[in-house]
């Protein structure tokens, strides 16, 4: 193994919580630095998690998680391009509906907000990364991830997926889950943005249960609608109002669309 320093980029779900655990029990090193893009939407449960359980776990090893704020991203919920026009539509996952039928929009927020942000962030000189000081980039994506994993797009930033290459360690998301849960610790929440289109709607669920996420999930869904030409674009699957979209488990779509495994983001959202 590489002795370039180790960077573990934070997700903040279960996938983190188990590396944090393996980390602790010795079965991973150390990394060198622990870092966190805060999108500034991430749900508070993240937030709690990190606060209650991860940040005393990693504490113990000698390890700390910094927080790198969204106000670093170049990016925000629309894209500005170099002549200072904002795009029309956002860059989070979003539907939308055509004669009928609904659809899934390209989505570009976790290479803004997680991937750019960890970038420059590294690249800052009183960090001390880059050319001269090439990394390892931990991503968490477990074994039923596989297709999300991707080489880097810079030399001198090596992505490496401990949960599945490595380090001997082979694990899919529920072995993450029993081995925090048999550590002792509570069950780690799928860390996401509370306006994330990927959500199933057990997951919009979750997300209702905090009426202050909920409420700025439905007036988000209605804004990105206002400033689109076509009124038809949705952070719901089902192509309808947030606020009416049926959240029961009944709609059948979501199973074929909402395995983790055809997210096509690679910056680490959902571990
Ligand atoms: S959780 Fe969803 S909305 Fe948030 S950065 Fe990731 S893909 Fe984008």
């Amino acid at each position: 193994m590489s002795n370039k320093p180790i960077i573990w980029n934070y997700g903040g779900g279960k996938q983190t919580a188990a590396i944090a655990v393996l980390i602790r029990q010795g079965v991973l090193p150390r990394p060198e630095r622990i870092v966190m893009a805060d999108t500034g939407r991430e749900c508070k449960t993240t937030f709690e998690y990190l606060e209650n359980y991860m940040r005393p776990l990693l504490h113990e090893v000698g390890c700390e998680v910094e927080v790198i704020p969204h106000s670093f991203s170049k990016q925000d919920l629309y894209y500005i391009n170099k002549n200072k026009e904002e795009s029309q539509l956002p860059v989070i996952p979003t539907w939308t509906r055509q004669n009928g039928e609904v659809g899934k929009m390209r989505t570009f927020c976790s290479g803004f907000w997680k991937r750019d942000v960890v970038r420059d962030w590294l690249l800052l000189p009183e960090q001390g990364y880059g050319r001269k000081n090439p990394v390892i980039q931990w991503i968490g994506f477990s074994l039923d991830e596989i297709s999300r994993c991707k080489d880097s797009d810079v030399q001198w930033r090596e992505h490496h997926y401990p949960l599945i290459w490595g380090y001997n360690v082979r694990m899919t998301r529920q072995e993450c889950v029993d081995l925090v849960l048999n550590y002792g610790l509570p069950e780690p929440p799928k860390s996401r943005c509370w306006m994330c289109g990927e959500q199933n709607n057990e997951e919009w669920r979750d997300v209702q249960s905090r009426p202050d996420e909920w409420q700025k999930a439905v007036e988000l869904d209605y804004e990105i609608r206002s400033r689109d030409e076509s009124n038809a674009v949705y952070l719901h699957f089902s192509g309808v109002p947030l606020i009416e979209a049926d959240l029961s488990d009944k709609p059948k779509r979501e199973l074929s669309l909402f395995q983790y495994d055809q997210m096509t983001c690679s910056e680490g959202c959902w571990t």
